[in-house]
Order: C-alpha cells, then structure tokens, then sequence
C-alpha cells in the first residue's frame, strides 16, 4: 500500500489524497460502505462497483460465523467470493464480540450503564476473548492471531489488528488495563500479518476511550510499531463536540503521511466536522440504514419518502442527481413501492443515497483542494 498526499489544505488539517492497494486506488477524504456479510443491504456488488464506491468493509465477525473464512479462502478470497474488484477493508472480529457483550454505545447510554450480558462473551483473557457463536451456539476464542488467520483467509486490502472495545461506563483502572492489552494483542496481530503480510496492509486501532491521557498514550504506543496507517476507534464521548474536542487533541499525533479511518462513525454532522481535522476515510451504515426506512438523502436535508405527500410526486428525489435511480424512476413510485412492502423500494433508494455520499465527498476533496476548508 502506498499513499500519497496530492494537497494540504492551508486553512485546516484537511488533506487530499489517494491511498493506493492491490485492487485499484481510494481518492481521501471518502466514504466506505458498511457491507457486513459481504453485501451491502439491498444491493449487489456489481451495482456497489458501479456507484463508484472505491472502499467497502466487511466484518470479519459476521464471515467467520456464517460461511467461515475457509469457505471465502476456497472461494478464491472475498474479492472473487464477493465479486468485488476494488478495496475491501476487514476488520478483527473485536468489535462485534464486545458490542455483542456490553450492547451498542448508544444503547448504554440509554440504559445508563446497566450492562446487556446476554452470556455471548463467556472469559476474556490475555490469551483472547471466548465467545459463544450467536448462529449455533458453539464456543470460539478469537485471539490476535486466530483473528490475523481469518482476515488472511479473507485476503482484504487492508486488515485491522484485534482490540478490545472497552464499555463507554467503565472505571478508569479498568480502562488502563483494557488499553494496555489492547495495546498487547494490536503487537501480537502485527507480528502474525508480518509473518505472512500477503500484499495487505494493517491498520493499528487507537484506543483510550474518553479519557484524554490514554488517547495520547495509545498514540505513542502504536505509531511507535510500523502499522501502515491508523484507525480511530472506541468511544470518544456521549456528543458529537465531544468527539471533534478528542478528535482535535489526537490527530497532531498520528503521521501526516499515513493514511487515518474513523471506524462506525460516517453520518453527515460528522464527516462536515472531522475532515477538518485531517480524517481521511469513514464508515458507516448510515446511508444505506437510512434508504431502508425511507429517508433519501438530498442536499437540502433528508426526505422521508414512505410520507403520504410524496405519493404525486412525479420527479427524481433530486434533480440533476446523475444516480441511477433519479435517472429512472419518481419519488411517486417510490412511495408506492415503500408502501406496498416491495423490497425494490429499499433497493432503488439506497442507490440514490450511496450515490449522494459518493458526490459529496467528492465535492469535500474538491473543496480541499481549492482550500476553502
Ligand atoms: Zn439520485
């Protein structure tokens, strides 16, 4: 993997880039597509590839249980299996079996801090992480290197080191410990990819949650090992500001020249926020989550299309949108779709908004380079 950076922004920390793998270029700042099982909801990889999506992760977690990796390996690795032929990133396997474990972020905040311990992760231990498989309830232990395996099998373009995702509600000594095996199993991952590195590229996964002293010790303990770019990730607050204040502090202290994710956080506030700061790639489910409900996203705001006044609208979601589904069809039959249960409504509006993410980033590297942000 190389990455070159085509222009700095004079007004922020904002950069333009292009990161270049085994399967074709990501022109940075981007989007990747959150395609979980190896599929992005509603739409094949064909139609993906077309969009112009340059970048999607799949998660490992999820391969690995259903149809496991050796199955994608013999299907020739997941870009033949998938019948993708641009970037993949996978990541470890972690995040799953912890969200799994401590319920998502945002569902512990909610429950302010009671722990959903629904008995998936059954020890955690310097070895790894013992889990029962949700599909038939069989145990399996997830270690640096059993994860580094899966992610071979996988043979994605770049691959994530195993971490521990620590609970947003957690005492400090219990996060310090967290962070220091974390810190543990991210060497051991490297070692096992160095071993066979297979043209992949690693990226280390900065810890610390919310706590501003592990974040910057995370950093210096991970640029210190030669991972080939860094992934944000964990909790970083309960708001958005108080993600861009961790965010702000942080990014001084990762390499300029390499390339930087911010993992499971993509919606449109935070993209507008964070690529001042020197983000170069986001993921997120947000867009395709959103077509599923009925929400398109335009430049004027989201429209909820399953609503009754869009029933005679006889026009594209927006006009001059070059997707294929504005080409083609109206928000009319759109609504009809969505109201009739037809699974071509979630289809041909997740189209439209992986298109919209795809131009707007586009317009964020356009807007770097003439450095007005
Ligand atoms: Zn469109």
């Amino acid at each position: 993997m190389k990455f070159e950076i085509l222009h700095s922004s004079s007004k922020s920390r904002a950069r333009v880039g292009r990161i270049h793998t085994p399967h074709g270029i990501i022109d940075t700042p981007n989007f990747v597509a959150v395609g979980t099982n190896g599929t992005l909801k509603a739409l094949d990889n064909k139609t993906v590839q077309e969009i112009g999506l340059q970048l999607m992760f799949c998660n490992t977690y999820h391969l690995l249980l259903q149809p496991g990796t050796e199955i994608v390996r013999e299907g020739g690795g997941i870009h033949n299996f998938i019948n993708r032929q641009l970037p993949i990133i996978t990541d470890s396997g972690g995040f799953q079996v912890f969200s799994l474990a401590y319920g998502s972020v945002a569902n512990e905040l909610k429950s302010r801090g009671t722990k959903k311990t629904d008995g998936t992760v059954l020890k955690i231990t310097e070895e790894g992480v013992l889990f029962r498989s949700y599909r038939d309830g069989k145990k399996i232990l997830l270690t640096p290197e059993s994860s580094i395996e899966a992610q071979k099998n996988l043979g994605a373009d770049i691959i994530i080191p195993f971490d521990e995702l620590p609970p947003y509600h957690i005492d400090r000594e219990v996060l310090v410990k967290s962070l220091e095996r974390t810190h543990r199993w991210e060497e051991r991952s490297l070692q096992a990819h160095l071993k066979n590195p297979q043209n992949q590229a690693m990226y280390a996964v900065i810890h610390g949650g919310v706590d501003a002293d592990l974040r910057q010790k995370s950093c210096e303990v991970l640029t210190n090992l030669p991972f080939d770019g860094f992934a944000i990730g964990g909790s970083m607050g309960k708001t958005k500001d108080e993600m861009i204040g961790m965010l702000t502090a942080m990014m001084p202290l990762l390499p300029r020249e390499k390339p930087n994710h911010l993992l499971g956080i993509g919606d449109l506030e935070s993209i507008t926020g964070c690529i001042p700061l020197g983000i170069d790639t986001f993921d997120s489910s947000y867009p395709t989550r959103a077509a599923r409900h009925g929400m398109a996203l335009t430049g004027t705001g989201p429209l909820n299309l399953t609503k009754g006044e869009y029933g005679s609208r006889f026009e594209p979601i927006q006009k001059g949108c070059s997707c294929s589904t504005c080409a083609h069809f109206t928000m009319a039959y759109i609504n009809h779709l969505f109201k009739a249960r037809e699974m071509t409504a979630l289809t041909l509006t997740t189209i439209h908004n992986l298109h919209f993410m795809v131009e707007l980033m586009r317009r964020y590297r356009e807007a770097i380079a003439a450095d007005l942000l």
